[in-house]
């Protein structure tokens, strides 16, 4: 609540995989939220929970076009910016509609925000440091991407975005707030959605050859979903000096194959490992260095891998939609 009113916040990309789980938590916190998506690959299943609640409004539209003129007139506390599609396989299949939905849609959300005085917050990336040359990440490392890549849009279109933000920032119209989500799993991601949790988990459970691509070794580090709401939440609502860019994602870093086997040996599956070739301009290695984070946000991730995977297994067997996440049943 602020000033005894309750917080009104705008989650563009709320019916998706991270915006879902942001919505609920807001709402739990006592937030009145408007829901802006197209449904690219957000999902009304997503909603199911959200729609039962007084406090929960949908505005379907594509952030891509300007806002309808309604919803410019209204008044937010909180703007978030989750719109995009994150899966590489989804992200490019219109890559000009990525790039587009990064530049434009953050603009069109931007002008919103400085419309009402509200504070922002860009879910920016951990592929803005593409392959990177710098190992763990660190914030102030700028990248090694390529431009003219099929990442590109996505990867180039996040680093404009990110531009964009401190731009608005610098010259007073919003105050923003920008996080680099590192890779994050966990309930609702989608059985379809072609990033590897859900890729590995899916096939181990329906018995289908495991897909690896390349050898195996390249690494991630995997953020629980709860842990990554929590680590938004907090970055919105750090009330400080702009602190920049900060990266969010828990810094245990696996390989490919180390994320499989812990599959395999959770779902007891008997499910074949198949190597496919690596994607091009896939990052070799990635691990979020998180020390900012922790000073400046006192935010660190709770939830280890064997701990995230049970309960997104036990989503993807009980069926998409059908159960709910582990938080709030
Ligand atoms: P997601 O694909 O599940 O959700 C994205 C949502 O944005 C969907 O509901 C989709 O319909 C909506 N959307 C896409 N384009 C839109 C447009 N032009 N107009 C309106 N709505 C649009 O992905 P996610 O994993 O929930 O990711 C959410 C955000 O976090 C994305 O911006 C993504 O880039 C960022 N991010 C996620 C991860 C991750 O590991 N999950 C990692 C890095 C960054
Ligand atoms: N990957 C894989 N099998 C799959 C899907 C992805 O081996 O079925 C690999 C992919 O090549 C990458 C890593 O897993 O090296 C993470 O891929 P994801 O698409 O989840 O996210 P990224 O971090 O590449 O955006």
């Amino acid at each position: 609540m602020k000033n005894g009113r309750q917080k009104q916040i705008l989650v563009a990309g709320g019916a998706g995989f991270l915006g879902s789980h942001l919505c609920e938590r807001l709402i739990e916190e006592g937030a009145r939220v408007v829901c802006l998506d197209n449904f690219l690959t957000g999902k009304p299943e997503n909603l199911r929970r959200l729609e039962l609640s007084a406090d929960f409004e949908l505005i379907e539209h594509d952030i891509v076009e300007p806002l309808p003129a309604k919803l410019m007139k209204r008044r937010f506390d909180r703007v978030y910016n989750l719109a995009c599609a994150a899966s590489p396989p989804l992200y490019q299949a219109d890559p000009e509609h990525t790039l587009m939905t990064n530049v434009l849609g953050t603009r069109h959300l931007l002008k919103l925000a400085e419309a009402c005085g509200a504070r922002f917050l860009l879910t920016s990336t951990s592929e803005v440091y593409g392959d990177p040359h710098a190992h763990p990440q660190v914030e102030s490392y700028w990248g090694n991407v390529n431009c003219t890549g099929p990442r590109a849009c996505y990867d180039e279109g996040k680093r404009a975005a990110e531009t964009l933000c401190f731009d608005y920032d610098r010259l007073k119209k919003v105050e923003v707030r920008v996080a680099r989500i590192f890779n994050t799993y966990g309930p609702r991601l989608s059985p379809d959605d072609g990033r590897v949790v859900s890729n590995v988990v899916s096939q181990a459970l329906a018995g289908d050859d495991i897909t690896v691509f390349g050898d195996g070794s390249q690494t991630r580090s995997f953020c629980y979903v709860d842990d990554q709401v929590d680590g938004l939440m907090k970055l919105m609502e750090f009330d400080g000096a702009q602190p920049g860019p900060i990266n969010i994602g828990n810094p245990v870093e696996r390989t490919i194959l180390e994320l499989v086997d812990l599959v395999l040996a959770m779902t007891g599956s008997n499910s074949e490992v198949i190597f496919q070739p690596l994607p091009v301009d896939d990052p070799k290695r990635r691990r979020p260095d998180i020390s900012k984070a922790e000073r400046v946000l006192g935010w660190t991730p709770q939830t280890d891998l064997e701990q995230g995977l049970r309960s997104t297994i036990a989503w993807f067997e009980a069926g998409e939609g059908l159960a709910a996440s582990t938080r709030g049943g």
